[in-house]
């Protein structure tokens, strides 16, 4: 059996040959029949005379654009596991990446010269220029035979809680993730995606690549996220239309900050340009309901599309794609084909309640293989049966069961005075306050009388000020009385990953 990726692809060479990559560093587009004959080109490169890597680990270092995806197609067409690097990662946290996965071949691109030759001890660096990838030519190359049940893909996790983890997928495992997002999200060949997410995430890779590439739509890929850049782009009508667009909370956030500041006549311009897109996705962390509607506002009625999801099993909730069904914060219902359930304390499965928490769990099709070289960490996330467990706490809620994420049970879920408190929900009643808080991350501080204290860490909007007292009057009114913090610390910026991901374990030393 042949990946259906490239068998796709090589369909759409063939038949429409329309635009697979629009690469904006590059200021080039190129077709899915150029796509396909580079692939052809550094898969004969890597083989270098073998007829298979055999599951070698391929490294990838690229900026964001056309030469990333050929070399990732290029490691699956060679049979080999490709290993994408955070290009903004610092070089000990590549140098790791690369150690865990024993890469033995690093392919990159000469922008990462300077750091290449701490990078590249024990083993093998393919560097190749952007002219490599324009001058080359090809015929049509044949299918590549890969199997299906091999692995293809280790991304590592986003270190939020801990040491990133590699999670291990195949063909078919990749396959399913990116066909369901296909189906669910009504992907067509008229797409085009604004791709301005990192690409060593299952974000940036599954979600806003492959499931463009998988049904022959067109992906405009940006270096990365410039606030004024994107809303330059959004606003230029010369070029091509945008349909779709997929991003996390923070950067919602800074979109909405530079569009507020506007003037009237800039904002009435910034609105516009969202008319544009089909539809826009928030993900990889929770969005807060204040900058929801914040949004559905500026845009002039975009209402994210919120969906949940882990580099270990791809995307399990998702709010339904008719607009009216988005309810605002809830991840909707399980992706089709995809199991979910919610299990209490106790062991009993509560999927069919609402209103009680729970450990959700997930099975199916996009579920991972394994943990790369961590047989027991892999073990230990399975149930028997053979469920694996998310460590978030959900509830479902409402008419429909929608599900809520309460966060994760081991940095989220705040346990105080014999009470359990997510911090998700506290922060959501804060930012839709009245305050001026612009960014919050809640956390619980551990304290001998009372276990764990909740403590507010708030961004507050330029010349704003806030007091303690000020929070606990006016959230008393609104929540049960052991969940209003008792601690606060004003701070300029919050911590965050390259993922926009506020990473809690570096806020707790601040009480
Ligand atoms: P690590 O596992 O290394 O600590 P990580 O869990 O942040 O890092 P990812 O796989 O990138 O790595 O993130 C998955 C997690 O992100 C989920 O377990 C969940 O906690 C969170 N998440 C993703 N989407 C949402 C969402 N829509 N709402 C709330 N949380 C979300
Ligand atoms: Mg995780």
């Amino acid at each position: 059996p042949n990946f259906p990726l490239f068998k796709n692809a090589l369909d759409y060479a063939t038949n429409h040959n329309g635009i697979a990559i629009d690469d904006i560093r590059m200021g080039k587009s190129f077709t899915y029949l150029e796509l396909i004959q580079a692939v052809a080109n550094l898969r004969l490169e890597l083989l270098n005379g073998k007829s298979c890597l055999n599951q070698e680990r391929i490294a990838i270092l690229f900026p964001s654009g056309f030469p990333y995806v050929v070399c990732l197609l290029a490691v699956w067409a060679a049979g080999g596991i490709a290993v994408p690097l955070c290009t903004s990662h610092p070089t000990p946290e590549q140098l790791y990446t690369l150690q865990d996965s024993n890469s033995s071949i690093l392919v990159s691109h000469p922008v990462f010269q300077d750091r290449l030759k701490d990078l590249q001890k024990n083993l093998t660096c393919i560097i190749k220029n952007d002219n490599w990838f324009v001058s080359k030519q090809s015929k049509l190359p044949v299918l590549f035979e890969s199997d299906i049940n091999a692995s293809a893909l280790i991304i590592y996790t986003s270190g939020t809680t801990g040491k990133p983890k590699g999670a291990v997928s195949t063909h078919a495992i990749i396959d399913a993730q990116a066909s369901v997002l296909v189906k669910a999200w009504y992907w067509s060949q008229q797409d085009r995606i604004h791709h301005i997410l990192p690409l060593h995430h299952i974000h940036g890779i599954v979600n806003a690549l492959l499931s463009p590439l998988y049904i022959g739509a067109t992906i405009e890929m940006h270096q990365k996220f410039i606030t004024e850049q994107v809303w330059e782009r959004w606003a230029n009508t010369d070029l091509p239309k945008l349909t779709v667009f997929m991003s996390v909370p923070t950067v919602y956030s800074k979109l909405y900050q530079f569009y507020k500041n506007g003037d009237k006549e800039a904002r009435k311009e910034l609105t516009k340009a969202c008319n544009q897109f089909r539809f826009m996705v928030s993900g990889s962390a929770s969005l807060p309901t204040s900058l929801r509607n914040q949004w559905r506002k500026a845009s002039g009625g975009q209402v994210l599309l919120e969906r949940y999801g882990m580099t270990e099993i791809g995307m399990a909730l998702s709010q339904e794609y008719v607009i009216w069904e988005r309810v605002q914060g809830t991840v909707g219902i399980p992706l089709p084909g995809i199991q979910v359930r919610i299990i209490s304390d106790k062991g009993s499965d509560i999927t069919d309640k609402r209103n009680i928490p729970g450990m959700l769990q997930v099975k199916g099709s996009t579920v991972f293989k394994e943990y790369w070289q961590r047989p027991d960490a892999t073990k230990k996330e399975f149930t028997e049966d053979g469920w694996f467990q998310t460590g978030d706490v959900a509830q479902r809620i409402g008419y429909h069961g929608y599900y809520q994420i309460m966060g994760r049970s081991s940095i989220d879920i705040i346990k105080t005075g014999g009470e359990k408190v997510s911090a998700l929900e506290i922060e959501r009643e804060l930012l839709s306050c009245d305050f001026g808080i612009q960014d919050v991350a809640v956390v619980g501080i551990p304290d001998p009388e009372w276990g764990q204290k909740v403590a507010a860490v708030v961004v507050m909007d330029h010349g704003k000020e806030i007091e303690l007292l000020t929070i606990r009057n006016q959230l008393k009114k609104q929540l049960a009385v052991y969940k209003v913090p008792s601690l606060l610390k004003v701070v300029s910026e919050l911590p965050k990953n390259a993922m926009g991901k506020v990473t809690k374990k570096d806020l707790v030393c601040l009480f």
